[in-house]
């Protein structure tokens, strides 16, 4: 048997580290290509060590010398800085898994989408910021593209063998983040230890802060409107603390399909890549008994604005949702660095779309800009 060609961009992170426990139980079916990291040298240096892949390239050129050295008696073609990772994205391989963190794995997504059968997509800003252009390539490229997302992995289960015309309506569940049950005065002075406190996700620090304002159910909502092609007023969104159902698909004939597992990412990542079957993700079995009860709370627009804006101006497209993302990512970065107060993300991402007007971005050079 032929081994499968696989990359996975983004392997130290939250996501690549996923990945590569699954991938462990079954390295001989493999062929690695390419790796890659931004900063986290150590891990990428280990996780080449162990899977031997063909290339890979750290992002930041300080580590280099360091990669350098540890693997200088391995084949490994080793490289830095985001050109050389923007050429490994070109070889052609038969999976990748874009699991690069923000903007930065905008480009790599879609030079994945042109060299890669299969697309399993981590990266959000992908479709939130170039969704149009990631699905006519994928067309094009006759790549097929699936969502790592756990709530549009449950969406594209869901979603396998029904008719599209019989699809009425999707809910993107949320957990409520770790302010689910704080007032909006106490949210006002939240500090980011408590934002980083994830209540049922074990994520990086961006996604955390995301899901702690509800941004995060924002992109995903642009996300699900891209991929499954409904307009923003059939995506709803609602609490769910458990963190058991991973999403809903609503139907003509008032059915509801849920996927539910336990709230690890190595399922919908081993969903990725054995697709269209399935393997042992080495997640324990959800036990039904021990899950009651099932609890759903609608999601607040006074203590989560973002979700509410994005809604609302996510049926404009053109390049909002980009700079909604870009806003994000930019006050995001300043609260981590404790410069602004945790409310006053949606602030600055209310006032930098008030800047804007919409308009189509038809390339990755505007989209950039
Ligand atoms: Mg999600």
């Amino acid at each position: 048997m032929t081994k499968r060609k696989i990359d996975i961009f983004g392997t130290s992170g939250s996501i690549g580290q996923s990945t590569l426990q699954v991938l462990r139980e079954r390295k001989e079916l493999y062929d690695f290509i390419a790796f890659s990291a931004f900063n986290n040298v150590d891990q990428l240096i280990a996780d080449c060590l162990e899977f031997k892949p063909q290339y890979a390239n750290i992002g930041n050129e300080k580590h280099f010398l360091k990669l350098k050295n540890a693997l200088f008696d391995t084949d490994i073609i080793l490289s830095y800085g985001k050109k050389s990772l923007l050429d490994l994205a070109c070889i052609e391989v038969d999976w990748s898994m874009s699991a690069i963190i923000g903007f930065a794995g905008v480009e790599v997504s879609l030079l994945c989408a042109e060299h890669s059968n299969v697309l399993a997509l981590a990266n959000k800003e992908t479709l939130v910021c170039a969704g149009s252009l990631l699905l006519s390539l994928c067309k094009t490229n006759n790549t097929k593209l699936i969502p790592v997302d756990s709530e549009h992995s449950a969406i594209f289960q869901c979603l396998e063998g029904e008719c599209r015309k019989d699809l009425k309506s999707i809910t993107l569940t949320a957990s409520g983040g770790p302010f689910r049950d704080w007032s909006l005065k106490k949210m006002k002075s939240a500090t980011l230890k408590q934002a980083l406190k994830h209540p049922s996700w074990s994520m990086g620090t961006r996604i955390t802060i995301d899901s702690a304002s509800m941004f995060n159910k924002a992109l995903e909502l642009i996300e699900a409107m891209h991929l499954f092609e409904m307009p923003s007023s059939k995506v709803e969104a609602i609490i769910h603390p458990q963190s058991l159902i991973h999403s809903c698909v609503f139907f003509n004939d008032n059915s509801v399909l849920t996927q539910m597992s336990i709230s690890d990412m190595r399922i919908p990542i081993a969903y990725c890549l054995a697709w269209p079957d399935r393997i042992d993700s080495g997640v324990s079995e959800l036990s039904l008994e021990e899950s009651s009860p099932l609890n759903f709370e609608q999601i607040e627009e006074k203590r989560y604005p973002s979700f509410f804006l994005t809604k609302k101006i996510a049926e404009e497209g053109g390049i909002y949702p980009c700079i909604l993302n870009a806003a994000n990512e930019i006050a995001v970065k300043s609260f981590i660095e404790e410069k602004i107060k945790f409310l006053d993300i949606h602030t600055i991402i209310e006032k930098t779309v008030s800047n804007f007007e919409t308009s189509n971005a038809s390339n990755i050079d505007e989209v950039l800009e």
